[in-house]
């Protein structure tokens, strides 16, 4: 396993292509854009080697060697659990996304659905993916899960667009392998990776079987271009330390829009080729390991935004307010409900025909759709706490200046005995967290709200309840009323 400075200076030798804000980013580890990023992804390698190491790593079941969990196929429902309390440990110490957790569930989602099409097709894509994931367990890598595709118009299936290119797609094949084209969009983590593992985006026909492919792409791979997104705040990351509330680690997990320009794979890297009636499948494994997590990780920023609000109210002195308490309660409970869903659908688990361990799909989506609107809420009651102050300070720059520093020191101090600072700081910590692309992240990351609704509606089994219902309301099943009605009139 690596551990943090190991999994830092490994990023040193790939050199991939990575504009941002109209410049070339040379070093993603020295760039100050992706630099908190970094530190961010590197929590995960270092939890390996911390107190938490128990949770941190698992025994590889291809090897029988101690990895890392992030590169570990569940074994059980105990590791789809732990998985969830490790998500909420690293939060609660970074404050933000560490990334690594999509290319988790995007290798997790892969081991299941080769399986599947090895199975039915006769192919051997399962054997592959395991030697992959041999590589990537020894190297300890960081893998980017790249689903997502930029899907130009909403209402055409990818055969039907304007553009063939709206989704990633094979443009040849030969006998060393496939070139593919497209654009993955919203890549978290994508900069700061060793490889991305890309997966189809949406459930496809045969029309549409180019479209289905997946396959394991170096960062760096020739024909590769990422252009990093613009956050809320970014730039007072160039201003100094205090202003972007959480300089070491930065607010959201860091997107790219990663361009794949006739990109060549080999074909022990390619996991799917065209086999679209699986694709479906893919998309909601995928997506439902990814949904369990969000109980965990927006857990443990939960756990610093009550943190932040309660430091607030005893830097304004006032934490025994009866109406602070009730929302701080409030917090809390909408904190730990999110937390219950994650545990629930780990723990309800069950063991899939490859031999790995998936969610209970149902509870995974109610976690991300319960994220959604919880955030939100507890974002709003820190707001509330915090007070006016998170939209008003000034610049950390005049702060500092000789001529308007002292009279910041001294007229935005809360109780004589916390230092002005440290209100400002934890102030601007609640801002950043609470706020702009941190909050947008809650609501679309792993899915936007609309998808995780019909998966409740498609996963509900409504004719059961309907069945509960009439079997109390004393109505016989329809079958047996016609049934009835037919013999009495034979008679
Ligand atoms: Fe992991 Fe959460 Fe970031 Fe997704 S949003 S990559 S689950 S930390
Ligand atoms: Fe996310």
């Amino acid at each position: 396993m690596k551990n943090a400075l190991e999994y830092i200076e490994s990023l040193r030798s790939l050199k991939p292509i990575i504009y941002c804000n109209g410049q070339k980013i040379e070093s993603v580890v020295e760039h100050p854009m992706t630099r908190p990023h970094v530190n961010s992804a590197a929590m995960t390698y270092a939890m390996a080697f911390g107190p938490d190491a128990e949770l941190a790593t698992a025994t590889s079941h291809l090897t029988g060697k101690k990895v890392n969990r992030f590169t570990h196929i569940h074994q059980g429902t105990n590791d789809l659990v732990n998985k969830v309390k490790l998500l909420r440990k690293i939060s609660q110490k970074t404050g933000t996304c560490f990334q690594r957790c999509v290319g988790m569930d995007a290798l997790n989602a892969t081991f299941i659905v080769t399986h599947k099409i090895d199975q039915e097709c006769g192919t051997e894509y399962h054997n592959r993916f395991i030697e992959y994931m041999k590589y990537v367990q020894e190297n300890d890598l960081m893998i980017a899960g790249s689903m997502t595709d930029v899907k130009g118009d909403r209402s055409l299936k990818p055969g039907e667009q304007d553009d063939p290119d709206m989704y990633v797609h094979i443009v040849s094949k030969n006998e060393e392998g496939i070139i593919v084209r497209g654009a993955k969009a919203h890549q978290t983590g994508m900069a700061n990776s060793h490889e991305m593992l890309i997966l189809p985006t949406t459930n496809l026909g045969p029309e549409d079987k180019d479209y289905a492919v997946a396959a394991a792409i170096p960062v760096d791979a020739p024909g590769v271009v990422h252009i990093f997104g613009r956050q809320t705040n970014d730039q007072r990351r160039l201003q100094g330390d205090i202003d972007t509330g959480n300089a070491k680690f930065a607010i959201v997990g860091g997107e790219t829009l990663t361009i794949l320009n006739d990109v060549f794979v080999p074909w022990n890297k390619v996991f799917m080729c065209g086999e679209h009636q699986y694709a479906q499948e893919y998309v909601e494994k995928f997506a439902a390991y990814h949904r369990q997590n969000y109980g965990g990780c927006k857990v443990g920023l939960s756990d610093v935004i009550i943190g932040a609000s309660q430091a607030m109210a005893e830097y304004n002195g006032v934490p025994k307010a009866n109406h602070i308490k009730d929302k701080i309660i409030e917090m809390i409970n909408l904190a730990e409900t999110m937390y219950c869903c994650s545990i629930a659908c780990s723990a309800e688990g069950k063991p899939t025909e490859a031999g790995s361990y998936y969610v209970d799909t149902l509870l995974a989506n109610t976690v991300k759709l319960n994220c959604t609107k919880n955030m939100y809420e507890i974002s709003r009651l820190a707001h509330d706490i915090a007070g006016g102050l998170i939209a008003t300070l000034p610049y950390e720059i005049d702060y500092k200046s000789p001529v308007t520093g002292p009279y910041i020191e001294k007229y935005l101090k809360g109780k004589a005995d916390v230092p002005t600072q440290d209100r400002i700081r934890m102030a601007r910590l609640v801002e950043n967290m609470t706020g702009g692309t941190a909050l947008a992240e809650s609501m679309h990351g792993a899915g936007s709200p609309q998808a995780m609704r019909i998966m409740l509606y498609r996963e509900a089994n409504l004719k059961e309840k309907v069945k509960f219902a009439k079997n109390l309301a004393g109505i016989k099943p329809q079958v047996a009323q016609e049934q009835a009605a037919a013999t009495k009139e034979d008679k």
